[in-house]
């Protein structure tokens, strides 16, 4: 960090030290790159917004098992009339539930081990862009500052203050995240459960993650415009009072709860002259699961080389982001055809059709193939295979539009 002319100088500010913005700042950093995280909250990883699962690759990338609450090898879906669908296998770890608050602060500590400064209690203000930096005007702990930076990056979440200052558009779907973290639910250590159902998660579904220590985050997403008036209370309601499974939920002890948004389908544009966002700000999110931390990390993967090189000679345009960001292109493509996939299967059935997929889905030989090639980070493969090789599902793809799916 310098100072030009009397104001401190970063080459890249970060708003928001989430595990994508903090997951940045580690890369820049550990390329030599002067980096600054700025956080609202006086510290990291709350509020907590979040069932708290991270693929194995994403666990790799910051290795911090220490962070993981339990491993999970599967998970048993219900249909809405009860059919059940067990994916999975005990040999195999699907996924990692972790502590979200030790993980966002194990990635933030990286970025900082690295060299990244973090300012917490601070927001911005105002920023300006001109020809040769960024003026940025930050309310830290109270105190107006002002700084100078190459590059300002919105790792700032799904309401990003980056992305609606600088008018960069919203994500294509804005979904709403519910959860109750419980104890007194038995069940396998290992497994999550999913159900479905209109009543209960309209166009999408409620689960239920083991988290150690008999604890589990009962929760539930879906869209408003699916919702009909219905709280997302209300839906959770239904789930735990539910005919089939009220005497599953009968003993849970509530120990908190929460809400929250789960931005999924990427901007057109995640940057101008100057300035970026990305993770949830970008609208990063999967649309198969939320998970939106796995995807966040990928992005960072995929421009980053790229982007140390053109803070490093200051090539920083809107036409040189474009470059940095082409990667986004095939990363926005999987999420479109994995939304489009979703629709077809889980959205737009009603109760009735969604039994009926399970049912197929319960046979042996689908059930084998969803074990083969089924990958809950990457669903595409396994739902192309399925409208392929199924002879009940061709009539399906057909009415989505081949083209989209097979483009
Ligand atoms: C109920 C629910 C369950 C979920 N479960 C999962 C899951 O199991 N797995 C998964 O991968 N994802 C899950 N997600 C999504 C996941 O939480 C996000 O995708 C992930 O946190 C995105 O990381 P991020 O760093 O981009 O943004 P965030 O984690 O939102 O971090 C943004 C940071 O910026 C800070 N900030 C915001 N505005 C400002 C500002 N103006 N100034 C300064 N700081 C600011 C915030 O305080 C925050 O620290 C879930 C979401 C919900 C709602």
């Amino acid at each position: 960090m310098e100072k030009l002319h009397g104001v401190l100088m970063y080459q890249v500010v970060i708003i928001g030290a989430g595990p994508v913005g903090g997951r940045l700042a580690t890369e820049l950093s550990s390329r030599g790159i002067s980096t600054l995280m700025i956080e609202e909250h006086s510290e990291i990883g709350r509020p907590f917004q979040c069932a708290g699962l991270v693929n194995p690759p994403a666990m790799q990338a910051v290795n911090l098992q220490d962070t993981i609450l339990q491993d999970i090898n599967g998970a048993l879906m219900h249909s809405p009339s009860g059919i059940q669908v067990p994916v999975g296998n005990d040999e195999v770890i699907r996924t990692h539930v972790v502590c979200r608050k030790k993980f966002d602060q194990g990635v933030v500590r990286q970025a900082m081990e690295a060299g990244s400064h973090l300012w917490l209690k601070s927001k911005p203000v105002d920023a300006e862009i001109t020809n040769e930096n960024v003026n940025l005007t930050v309310d830290h702990d109270g105190e107006i500052v002002n700084l100078k930076c190459q590059l300002l990056v919105g790792a700032d979440g799904a309401h990003s203050w980056t992305r609606r200052k600088f008018r960069m558009g919203r994500p294509k779907e804005m979904m709403i995240g519910f959860q109750a973290d419980v104890q007194g639910l038995e069940g396998k250590d290992n497994w999550l459960e999913m159900y479905t159902g209109r009543n209960i998660a309209p166009g999408f579904f409620a689960w239920v993650i083991p988290t150690g220590d008999s604890t589990h985050r009962i929760g539930i997403w879906s869209k408003a415009d699916l919702l009909d008036g219905k709280s997302m209370e209300q839906c959770y309601n239904s789930l735990i009072s539910h005919e089939l499974w009220k005497d599953r939920f009968a003993d849970v002890k509530e120990i908190s709860r929460y809400c929250g948004p789960v931005p999924c389908g990427l901007i057109r544009k995640p940057f101008k002259d100057r300035v970026m966002v990305i993770g949830d700000a970008a609208g990063m999110a999967k649309p198969t699961t939320g998970g939106g931390i796995g995807p966040g990390f990928r992005q960072v993967e995929a421009i980053i080389e790229k982007l140390s090189k053109c803070i490093s000679e200051d090539k920083l345009k809107s036409s040189n982001l474009a470059k940095v960001c082409k990667p986004y292109k095939s990363l926005s493509k999987d999420l479109d055809r994995a939304r489009a996939l979703r629709d077809l299967l889980v959205t737009i059935p009603d109760d009735e059709e969604l039994d009926s997929h399970f049912a197929m889905f319960n046979r042996p030989e689908i059930l084998e193939l969803i074990n083969e090639i089924g990958d809950i980070e990457h669903p595409v493969p396994l739902g192309l295979a399925l409208l392929k090789r199924v002879p009940e599902f061709r009539k399906l793809a057909l009415r989505a539009g081949v083209k989209l799916l097979f483009a």
